[in-house]
């Protein structure tokens, strides 16, 4: 038995993010638990209904998560955050590896929501759904101590 993983797509190579492109991380680590069949490979903002590629969105202090030019995409973040849940859910996945300040896979820091590149404290839709509902959320600059819980969590499954 293996404990599967919730992976942001971009993060395994899938060109997915807003401006078309990945940002895979060429880990050996990651590839081994892909292998493995533990990876649950999702774009919450896809998911949702966006396009790709897409305007660039930034989460603001209300809540809502608004383009540059003004357009409330809300309602597509929130579907995919959904989504992502009920993935997990279904599945019984508690631990996701999510892409770093983006406004919906940001687990420790997010853009301040006025498109100048500044990094705040804070959570992307997605990652905040998820740990309210249990589920831990590391990034890409967290790897070895989601290796560590996953060793953890697959010890407890015998
Ligand atoms: Fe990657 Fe998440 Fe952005 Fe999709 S929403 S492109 S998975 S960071």
């Amino acid at each position: 038995p293996c404990t599967p993983i919730l992976v942001s797509a971009c993060l395994l190579g899938q060109p997915v993010r807003y401006d078309g492109r990945a940002q895979a991380i060429h880990s050996s680590v990651l590839l081994r638990w892909q292998e493995q069949g533990r990876v649950f490979s999702y774009c919450p903002e896809v998911a949702g209904g966006l396009p790709v590629p897409r305007p660039a969105a930034e989460l603001q202090a209300n809540g809502q998560i608004l383009t540059r030019s003004g357009e409330d995409v809300t309602d597509a973040f929130r579907r995919g955050a959904a989504q992502a849940l009920t993935l997990c859910l279904q599945h019984g996945i508690r631990l996701a590896l999510l892409k770093a300040r983006s406004p919906s896979c940001g687990n420790h820091q997010i853009y301040d929501g006025r498109f100048r590149g500044q990094l705040i404290a804070g959570e992307g839709v997605t990652a905040a759904l998820l740990r309210r509902h249990g589920i831990s959320v590391y990034s890409e600059f967290e790897l070895s101590e989601l290796e560590a819980q996953l060793a953890r969590f697959d010890a407890a499954l015998g």
